[in-house]
């Protein structure tokens, strides 16, 4: 019997846009599992600020500034990860950087649009890319990505869709060809989770909660366990799969 306390002792881990939110919650679970994590974030200040809290509850982990829109940004991050904690063992690609949806698709601008894809999916190409010569010398290496149902489904913004939809067939491009490499590839797919990224609009979350069958809409916690799942040995055999993490929506949609 294997202790799922510790599935990820001796790991190094490096989450993007993990200041807070989905990306602070995971940190904690895979920290709080035994694993070194390197809290990553554009905003340098608030990754510290959470590393801070997760040290404070005993927890390794570090704080490093990547911004996922910079390949420069992006490979620096990955080498200090190496440096730092001695290997790149899991990656999570949950960064959010969009614009917030325009009413009419036809006011969407080129520049809206080229930036919510790079931000969105030319990103975790670019983690990725950087990670994947240290997850395969890891030998149990593991990407997770951070998609949503926007990317399964039609519900609006779409330069987000697309990345996230763009995400999703990354996953299963990636998994195929690093499978023979050892190395895993699997996809998150939130609904509506109650993270910083809705503040002033926590009205909207609880009319939102309506349309989910179970009854609420999604915690940080509740995504972060999906991808300590997808990340661990207790997945060995799962790569190239959309796991949906969103209370029952698209089983009833
Ligand atoms: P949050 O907005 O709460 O946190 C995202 C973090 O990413 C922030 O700290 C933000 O920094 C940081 N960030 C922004 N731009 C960059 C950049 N260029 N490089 C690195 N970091 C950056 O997001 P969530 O926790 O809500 O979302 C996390 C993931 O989950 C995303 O991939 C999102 O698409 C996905 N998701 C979320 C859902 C939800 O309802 N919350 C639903 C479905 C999917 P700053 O604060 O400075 O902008």
């Amino acid at each position: 019997m294997h202790d799922a306390t510790a599935r990820f002792e001796g790991y190094g881990v490096l989450i993007t846009g993990a200041a807070r939110g989905i990306g602070a919650a995971t940190a904690r679970r895979l920290a709080g599992e035994g694993a070194q994590v390197l809290v990553t974030d554009v905003d340098l200040a608030a990754a510290e600020r959470t590393v801070t809290e997760l040290r404070g509850e005993g927890l390794a982990a570090e704080a490093y500034r990547c911004d996922v829109g910079d390949r420069e940004s992006v490979e620096a991050a990955v080498a200090h990860t190496v440096t730092t904690l001695g290997s790149l063992d899991v990656l999570v690609n949950n960064a959010f950087g969009c614009t917030p949806d325009t009413p009419l698709f036809e006011d969407t601008t080129d520049e809206t649009w080229a930036r919510d894809l790079d931000l969105t999916l030319t990103s975790a190409f670019r983690c990725s890319r950087a990670a994947l010569p240290h997850l395969v010398a890891s030998g149990r290496g593991a990407i997770v990505n951070i998609g949503s149902v926007n990317g399964l489904q039609a519900f609006g913004n779409h330069a987000y869709s697309a990345a996230k939809a763009g995400l999703t067939s990354l996953t299963r491009t990636l998994a195929s060809d690093a499978a023979p490499r050892g190395v895993r590839v699997n996809l998150v797919a939130p609904g509506t989770i109650r993270t910083p990224g809705w503040a002033g609009r926590e009205s909207h979350l609880d009319d939102l909660a309506e349309i989910y069958p179970l009854g609420r809409v999604g915690e940080p916690t509740d995504i972060a366990a999906a991808v300590a799942f997808l990340a661990s040995r207790d997945a060995s055999w799962i790569t190239g799969t959309t796991l949906r993490v969103d209370g029952g929506l698209l089983a009833v949609n």
